[in-house]
């Protein structure tokens, strides 16, 4: 579940997709807020932080909906190539001649990089990614959690378990009529990581994360 707020909802009120992205939104109730052994801080109402701090300018919604989205709008002036990469390209004063991995090519005006932070451009275009990256110290992770016991407890909040210093986890609501959520009753559980103490704990969730049963612990 994305939080989308900010400069990228400003990109999307410019591209005119305001609309489209109010039809995938998924508002929850609250958001509440535990301390490291699952005792309530304290929490607010989503609809209040939504105005007091986002000025009613963010959605929650999955990133499956998103790319649904932009892709209806793109689909039918664009050509859009799925599986394909780009394998190498030369620059002339006139444009890009470019190699993709199906074996085709294509001339085109300027080559845009939009394959994320470990970018095969970027390498292609500048070096190798270690020169480009700076590791800030913290694992980032996301993945879905089928879970019914736990639907049934959290309903429509989000809750944050903090333990100070180290870690925090966070799980939410994902909106059951959603295109890349078929089976109701399925969380979206998020945990941010130090790493630099927790490097083993962030492997065993992201393998948890691929498949692998993940004991669920009930929330006080
Ligand atoms: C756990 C987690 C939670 C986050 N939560 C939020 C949030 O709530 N709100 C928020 O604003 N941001 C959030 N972020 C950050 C956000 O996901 C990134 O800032 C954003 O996705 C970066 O967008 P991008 O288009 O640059 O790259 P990406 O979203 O990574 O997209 C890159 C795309 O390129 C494709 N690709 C990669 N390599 C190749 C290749 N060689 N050839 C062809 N295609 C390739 C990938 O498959 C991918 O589809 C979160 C990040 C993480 C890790």
């Amino acid at each position: 579940m994305v939080d989308f707020f900010g400069p990228e909802y400003d990109a999307a009120e410019r591209l005119g997709i305001l609309p489209d992205l109010e039809a995938i939104h998924y508002p929850i109730s609250r958001l509440r807020f535990l301390d490291s052994q699952g005792k309530e801080k304290f929490s607010l109402p989503y609809s209040g932080v939504r105005k007091q701090i986002f000025d009613d300018r963010h959605f929650n919604f999955m990133r499956g909906e998103l790319e649904r989205v932009l892709y209806q709008k793109i689909s039918k002036a664009s050509v859009v190539r799925f599986g394909t990469t780009v394998e190498s390209f030369q620059q002339h004063v006139g444009g890009v001649e470019v190699k993709l991995s199906d074996q085709s090519g294509c001339h085109v005006d300027l080559l845009v990089g939009g394959d994320g932070i470990h970018s095969r451009i970027r390498e292609l275009a500048f070096g190798p990614a270690a020169e480009y990256l700076r590791f800030l110290g913290y694992h980032a992770l996301a993945f879905l959690v089928s879970d019914q016991e736990l639907s049934s407890q959290t309903e429509n909040t989000l809750y944050t378990l903090t333990i100070p210093e180290n870690k925090s986890v966070s799980t939410r609501a994902c909106p059951a009529h959603s295109h890349t959520v078929s089976a109701p009753g399925r969380r979206c559980r998020l945990g941010f990581l130090n790493s630099r103490r927790h490097r083993g704990i962030a492997a065993d969730i992201s393998r948890d994360g691929l498949g692998n049963s993940t004991p669920s612990r009930k929330m006080q």
